[in-house]
C-alpha cells in the first residue's frame, strides 16, 4: 500500500512531479504521493488503457494542484471509495 502522509504542503508553479507506470495488481487507476524532498510522484496503473491512464494522470494532477490531500485514509482507499 502506498500511503500519502498529511502535512503542510507548499506548492509553487514548478512542481517536480515524476510519473511512473506500475501494475498495481488491482483496478485502482492511479495514486499520487509526496516525496521526502517535496516532489510528487504519480503512479498510474499499467492495466489502464492509454485514454484511462491520461484521465487518471489529470485526476491526480488536480489533487496535487488543489493540495487536495485531506482525510486520514490512504489515497488508494479514497480512490476506491471515491470520497474526494
Ligand atoms: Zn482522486
Amino acid at each position: 500500500m502506498i500511503y500519502l502522509f498529511l502535512g503542510v504542503i507548499h506548492l509553487n508553479d514548478d512542481y517536480n512531479i515524476n510519473v511512473q507506470i506500475l501494475d498495481f495488481g488491482n483496478s485502482i487507476p492511479a495514486v499520487a504521493t509526496i516525496n521526502d524532498d517535496g516532489s510528487f510522484s504519480i503512479f498510474l496503473n499499467a492495466r489502464l488503457s492509454y485514454e484511462r491512464r491520461l484521465e487518471a494522470y489529470w485526476h491526480e494532477m488536480r489533487h496535487i494542484q488543489n493540495q487536495d490531500f485531506c482525510g486520514e485514509m490512504s489515497v488508494e482507499e479514497m480512490e476506491a471509495a471515491n470520497q474526494h
